[in-house]
């Protein structure tokens, strides 16, 4: 089963709000209850890194990672009032999420209609060795987890972003579209080779026989699994 593990960030009491009454901590756990109710209803697995009122340390929310394919703590933030846009951070040290981290970015961006801003990294230097600059991408790093995200769901600070961050209506949606990402990434990566035969037939239409020659080749799995990725 593919497990997901989401951090909503930061705990009650927690000062980092919007202009006219929006407050992260707020929203993001809004944002956190309706994906891991949307991934539920799709066959996911998906977990809290904690309850309502614990606030553990950055790091130790990121090693909630470990046995997760996916680890995504949700934000929303702030700068100088005026910036608006999404933006989704991911583990310097996998390249390979830029692509997952900037569909999730575009598409929570199209629905806001907001700016996307892109995948990024952010990373310090200590006594030459580079460290992620956040501690739950640090903390998530240390563990197993394959997928590393943290996302910027729109500047709070700024009005217009705000206006939107404070309809629950809104913030569902923002979940259902990275649930949607979400499955659809997890799930072409996780495909078996029974599921892209299906994917082959139904795009292609090749019939059952053409179907037992493929798999006479010595590498069908792997040439399966490429062509249904590719197809999908
Ligand atoms: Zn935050």
């Amino acid at each position: 089963m593919i497990k997901v593990m989401i951090d909503p960030g930061h705990a009650p009491g927690n000062a980092n709000k919007g202009p006219t009454g929006y407050y992260e901590y707020q929203g993001v756990w809004k944002i956190s209850t309706y994906l891991k109710e949307i991934l539920q209803a799709k066959g996911m697995q998906a977990d809290f890194s904690r309850t309502w009122d614990e606030n553990p340390e950055p790091f130790a929310r990121g090693q909630k990672a470990k046995g997760y394919n996916l680890f995504i703590s949700e934000h929303t933030n702030a700068y100088n009032g005026t910036v608006r846009g999404v933006e989704v951070y991911y583990d310097y040290n996998k390249p390979q999420d830029d692509e997952f981290a900037n569909k999730l970015a575009s598409s929570v961006a199209s629905v806001m209609g907001n700016t996307n801003r892109g995948a990024k990294t952010r990373v310090y230097t200590e006594s030459g060795i580079i460290y992620n600059y956040y501690g739950v991408i640090r903390g998530a790093a240390a563990t197993d987890c394959k997928h590393i995200l943290l996302v910027e769901n729109g500047f709070h600070d700024n009005e217009q972003d705000e206006a939107f961050l404070k309809i629950n209506e809104n913030l569902r949606i923002i979940a259902q579209t990275q649930a949607k990402v979400i499955y659809e990434y997890l799930n072409m990566e996780n495909l078996t080779v029974q599921e892209a035969e299906k994917i082959i037939q139904s795009k292609t239409g090749i019939d059952d026989n053409t179907m037992q020659y493929l798999k006479f080749y010595k590498f069908n799995e792997s040439l399966l699994l490429k062509l249904a990725k590719a197809m999908k």
